[in-house]
């Protein structure tokens, strides 16, 4: 089918939540897509930091197709290898206590609020401005953007929006507080990276209240920052985390893994999934921690995190960049649109990245990405101002 006959199937039957860019994707290998009419693209959002791995990533098509023809789904009545494994895998290599697998980020947004509401009743949940949670009713409560909270009032109650100020937010933890929630590095609000400073006094007040701290690490871990997870390149610790996006080597996983604080606080009944943590998919994220492990990997990711944030600083039109590893962000010159630059690099140059407002644009390539294909996207930016 045509870019033209999938507009017209979208306008007749799809619910028009989406801004979907003219451009029919029909395969992906490494860094790389090709379109229905076999033109070549450089990927460098991975399908907004899901293809840490790279596209079909041949691990992650082997665990797929071996596990899919045996057994795909048995619910969680019973037992399945996999999301044990999974459980195990998540928990040893990060903060060590216990994990909760869902089939997205929206829904570890979820787990995590039940959480710590579970462990503190009736407490509130603080989080940061600019956050972004998600889409679901919990999460987008968590999510202080009037654009997207406004219409679907009334919101679910007990957050607290705090400034990205250490004092204020050290003052607005009490005992009431169940959880100071936020993402190290702010993705969807355009790659804002959280002071140290910020993420101290949080660590601190939830010390002294024993409120928990609970890190957002769904677009900024499985090593996208240079580290498996965000939190090991700060000064503290958090009680739990949120995981999904790379989590599944580009299928649909979401996980809230726990310290050892928390890691008993729900009780059989309290949360649950027909879907989550199934084999096919618990096979597809083993794959993916694997890689996203490895140490020479996460050695490259900041590396190449500082040769690409180098060649974008030097674009005429780029006024700052911001980011950590491969988890980069330009401010563009105010006379230039981010939506139209990002839409001309994809048609244009065959260069996918995204705007994440009017004058910012994101670039999160898969990890896997070498030396030629930054400095050839860096060199298709360049393309565009001329
Ligand atoms: N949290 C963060 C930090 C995100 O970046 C996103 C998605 O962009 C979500 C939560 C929601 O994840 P999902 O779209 O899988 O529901």
């Amino acid at each position: 089918m045509s870019v033209a006959e999938l507009q017209e199937l979208e306008r007749d039957y799809a619910i028009p939540t989406y801004a979907r860019n003219p451009v029919e994707f029909v395969r992906g290998l490494g860094c790389r897509l090709w379109d229905d009419a076999g033109n070549e693209y450089l990927d460098f959002l991975a399908g907004i930091s899901v293809l840490n791995v790279g596209h079909c990533h041949p691990r992650v098509v082997e665990a797929v197709r071996d596990q899919v023809g045996r057994l795909t789904h048995a619910t969680n009545l019973f037992y399945t290898e996999p999301g044990m494994r999974l459980c195990q895998r998540l928990a040893s290599s990060s903060l060590g206590g216990k994990v909760f697998l869902t089939n997205s980020g929206t829904e570890a947004i979820e787990a995590a609020i039940k959480l710590v509401r579970r462990a503190r009743p009736g407490g509130t949940v603080l989080v940061v401005q600019d956050a972004f949670h998600g889409r679901t009713y919990g999460a987008l409560s968590a999510t202080p953007q009037e654009s997207k909270q406004a219409p679907f009032a009334p919101l679910v109650p007990g957050f607290v929006v705090v400034p990205k100020d250490p004092d204020a937010l050290e003052r607005a933890v009490d005992e009431q507080t169940a959880a100071v929630l936020l993402e190290p590095i702010q993705g969807e609000s355009g790659i804002n990276v959280l002071s140290d400073e910020l993420l101290v006094a949080a660590r601190q007040a939830c010390d002294r209240t024993g409120a928990a701290l609970v890190f957002d690490e769904i677009q900024t871990g499985m090593g996208r920052t240079g580290s498996l997870w965000a939190y090991e390149q700060t000064p503290v610790v958090p009680d739990a985390l949120t995981t999904a996006k790379a989590l599944g080597g580009g299928l649909p996983i979401g996980a809230l893994v726990t310290g050892d604080r928390l890691a008993d606080t729900f009780e059989t009944g309290d949360h649950g999934s027909t879907f989550a943590g199934g084999p096919v998919i618990a096979s597809a994220a083993l794959v993916a921690l694997d890689i996203c492990s490895d140490q020479d990997l996460l050695a490259s990711v900041r590396t190449l995190g500082e040769r690409l944030a180098a060649g974008l600083g030097q674009l005429s039109y780029v006024d700052r960049v911001r980011g950590r590893g491969l988890m980069l962000a330009i401010d563009i010159a105010p006379e230039i649109s981010a939506p139209a630059l990002a839409r001309r690099a994809l048609l244009e140059q065959r260069l996918v990245v995204n705007a994440t407002g009017p004058a910012t644009i994101r670039l999160e390539p898969p990890l896997i990405v070498g030396e030629d294909e930054i400095d050839e996207a860096v060199r298709r930016l360049g393309a565009l101002a001329e």
